[in-house]
Order: C-alpha cells, then sequence, then structure tokens
C-alpha cells in the first residue's frame, strides 16, 4: 500500500529490519522464552546494527533519524513475534535511556547512553511501585539528600529488564517533589527478585527493593522537582512505541494465521475457502489498517514536534485492545493446533494480553481521552514543569 509517510529510504530500511531480525533473533526465541533472558550478545548485536539508538544523538552512537524510522523498527519488533523481546528492547531504548537523551548531562549520557546505544549496558525504568500503579504521582520511593549523594529507600515492582539491567533510571520522591535518578543494578542496598509472568517469557521483570541505596548526586537526570514533568512529556513516544509495536504484532498474527488458513484443509478444501471465516479475516485485516493509519498519522504529529496526547493515548487504547481480539479470533482458526505451544499463534495470544494494562491500562487512556473530548481538558507539554 502506498503511504504519505513512509519514503523510499524508510521502505529499504524495513527490509534490512525485518531481514535481521528473521536471520538473526528469531531462531533463538525458543531458547530465550525457556532461559527468560535475553542473552548479552544479542544487545550487542543490536547496538552494531544502530537499532538501538535510531532515534539518539549522533554524538553518542545514535542515527538521529528521523520518527518513521523508529515506527519502521517497533512495527517490525512487533511483527517477529515474540513480545517479550519487543518490550525489552523497546522500553531500553523508547523508555528508559529516552529520560537521559532528553534531559541528562553530558557526564551521563558518556557514562549510559553510549554503551547503550552500543548495546552494551542494558537499561530499565522503574516507576510502578507494589501500591502505586496508575497514578504516578502518589510514588512512596523517597530519595533524601545527603552531601553531595542522594540515598533510595523504597519498592518498585513489575520493572521490565530490572533484574538484568546495568541500571535502572528510578523515579523517587524528594523534597523538591519528583526526580529521576540513574541507580546501578549492583549497587550496595538494592535487592533484585524475577518475577513470574504468564507471558513476555524473554524478557525479564523484577521486583526492586532499595534499601538505604547510596547515589551520587551526579546521577539525577535534569532537575529535581521535574520528575513528574519528564515522565509525563515522554508517556507520548511510549505510548506511541505501544501501539506500533501491537500494529506489528497484529500484521505478523494475521500472516501467520492466513498462511495456517490456504494449507488446512477440512471437509476437502483449504479453511481458507469457508465464507464464515474469509468474512471474519476480511474484517480483522481492515480493523488493523484502520488502526494502523491513526497510529501512522500520531506519528506524523509526534515527528512534527505535536504534543499529541489524546491521539497517542487513543492509539495506545485502541491498538492495546484490538490486539487482544485480533489474537483471540486468529487462535480460533487454527483449532486445536492453536493451543499447542509449538505454534507461535500460543505465544501471540499469550503475549497479547498484558498489551491493555503495561505503559498505561486501557482505562486510564479512557479517563484521559474522555477528560479531552468531555471536559475540554488541554495538556501542554509544560504541564508539570511547576
Ligand atoms: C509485564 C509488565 C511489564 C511492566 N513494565 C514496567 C516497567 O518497565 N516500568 C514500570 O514502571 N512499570 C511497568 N509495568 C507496570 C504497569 O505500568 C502497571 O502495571 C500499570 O500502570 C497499572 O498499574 P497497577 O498494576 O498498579 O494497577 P492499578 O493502578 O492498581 O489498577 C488496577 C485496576 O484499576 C484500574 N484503575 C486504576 N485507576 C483507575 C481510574 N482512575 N479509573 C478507572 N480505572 C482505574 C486499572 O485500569 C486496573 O484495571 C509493567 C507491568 C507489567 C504487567
Amino acid at each position: 500500500m502506498k503511504s504519505p509517510y513512509f519514503n523510499q529510504e524508510h521502505l529499504l530500511f524495513r527490509d534490512s529490519v525485518r531481514d535481521f531480525l528473521q536471520k538473526e533473533i528469531a531462531p533463538h526465541f525458543d531458547e530465550w522464552e525457556e532461559a527468560e533472558q535475553i542473552p548479552r550478545w544479542a544487545w550487542k548485536k543490536m547496538g552494531e546494527m544502530g537499532y538501538l539508538g535510531i532515534a539518539h544523538e549522533e554524538e553518542y552512537g545514535g542515527m538521529n533519524a528521523d520518527f518513521f524510522y523508529s515506527a519502521v523498527f517497533l512495527e517490525e519488533l512487533g511483527r517477529i513475534g515474540n513480545g517479550g523481546f519487543g518490550c525489552a528492547i523497546s522500553v531500553h531504548e523508547y523508555m528508559a535511556i529516552n529520560h537521559i537523551a532528553r534531559a541528562g548531562s553530558s557526564l551521563l549520557k558518556e557514562k549510559y547512553l553510549r554503551p547503550s546505544i552500543a548495546g552494551e549496558k542494558i537499561a530499565a525504568l522503574a516507576i510502578s511501585e507494589p501500591n502505586v500503579g496508575s497514578n504516578v504521582q502518589g510514588v512512596q520511593t523517597t530519595a533524601t539528600r545527603e552531601g553531595d549523594a542522594y540515598i533510595i529507600n523504597g519498592s518498585k515492582t513489575f520493572i521490565s529488564n530490572g533484574y538484568y539491567a546495568d541500571f535502572i533510571a528510578t523515579l523517587c520522591k524528594t523534597e523538591q517533589g519528583l526526580a529521576i535518578l540513574v541507580v546501578e543494578g549492583e549497587s550496595e542496598g538494592l535487592h533484585r527478585s524475577k518475577l513470574k509472568k504468564m507471558g513476555w517469557h524473554s524478557s525479564d521483570t523484577a521486583e526492586l527493593q532499595y534499601d538505604g541505596v547510596r547515589v551520587p548526586a551526579e546521577n539525577l537526570i535534569g532537575q529535581d522537582g521535574m520528575g513528574f514533568y519528564y515522565i509525563m512529556d515522554s508517556f507520548q513516544i511510549e505510548r506511541l512505541a505501544g501501539a506500533l509495536l501491537s500494529v506489528g504484532a497484529m500484521r505478523g498474527i494475521l500472516d501467520m494465521t492466513l498462511q495456517y488458513m490456504q494449507e488446512r484443509e477440512a471437509f476437502g478444501r483449504p479453511i481458507a475457502k469457508f465464507q464464515a471465516l474469509r468474512h471474519r479475516m476480511a474484517d480483522l485485516a481492515t480493523e488493523v489498517e484502520a488502526c494502523a493509519q491513526l497510529v501512522y498519522h500520531t506519528s506524523w504529529l509526534f515527528a512534527h514536534s505535536e504534543f499529541a496526547v489524546k491521539e497517542a493515548s487513543m492509539c495506545k487504547l485502541h491498538a492495546a485492545e484490538l490486539q487482544k481480539k485480533v489474537a483471540d479470533e486468529c487462535l480460533q482458526m487454527f483449532g486445536g493446533y492453536g493451543y499447542m505451544e509449538e505454534y507461535p499463534i500460543a505465544r501471540a495470544y499469550r503475549d497479547t494480553r498484558v498489551g491493555t494494562i503495561a505503559g498505561g491500562t486501557s482505562e486510564i487512556m479512557r479517563e484521559i481521552i474522555a477528560k479531552m473530548v468531555i471536559d475540554d481538558k488541554v495538556y501542554s507539554n509544560t504541564d508539570g514543569k511547576g
């Protein structure tokens, strides 16, 4: 399909990302799902290909490419069919190091951004806590200033990459408000435990306990008291990244299902010939395309520096909800085989479920959209700047 958003270079980039993921990454998925870990060599290889710094500054090894390169990359990452891998990479690149890239000092960029883009360090972003998830402003983990350091106490949970991360950008409550501090993974007083999940098995998810963790004051990202603003500001890219991953995942699910429908026979003909199933696939293909166009339009707004809170929230809501429907209805086409672990549709179904929870729940997306469309609330990118 011709597109006003993707030019020839984007299409060539798409081919090379898809080819790389298929040849170098996908063959290892079963192993990584079992081990619940992505090996260091894979991060390194992604870094060498330039895929971990697509939107980041060239000065630190990034590509500084326009947003549609990221859109292509995230879509292909979703399409390759391992939600855990997609989560790990996107959290690292578009959520955790994003904060250092946008507000970090040159010292932090040298120490953490450069090796993260190279795939030599793994990053995590810790916002959620056992008692505080959707309400970011309510975080209870404290960072108390003592001379040239901050002392962190509290706990975080559901942190993607949190178990193996070399560093964790941690949202804390300070005397000034909220602040994001870079915490080394091996810090004294930081205790990490791995959580067992329903899906996304390749990605490690951790509970973190901070018992008097001492962090040098130079590890503060941007300004103390601005943490809420930084988090709110980056929610747009997080939601858009989530939606692009979903669009890619849905395209992958449709493709594998259509192929199966050509191969599987019932009553002497391919099941792709049954009208009841054809119409269902026609509906799904239409809905996915409509969703993709909203996501591309929002990507265009983002690429043009629009603070598109409403559209990004709509993208996250719609794409995550639609992905649940697509995974469910496509699994049905596989009959009993769809329920078997050796069929990738089984993993796709499992991995899909978390989409309406992680990165902001569907209910929170609806709350934001409702405030904007019903109460005429306007969000600006200076909200929370104090
Ligand atoms: C696999 C996985 C990976 C994750 N990765 C990360 C990560 O890397 N970093 C990180 O910081 N967090 C991460 N999270 C946490 C995720 O962002 C939270 O789970 C999510 O924001 C919801 O918070 P909660 O789980 O505390 O749910 P709660 O906030 O307790 O919500 C419970 C239910 O109440 C609903 N609800 C809450 N408030 C409202 C309201 N005002 N109106 C209507 N309904 C409401 C919610 O939608 C939900 O259905 C991850 C979660 C998972 C499962």
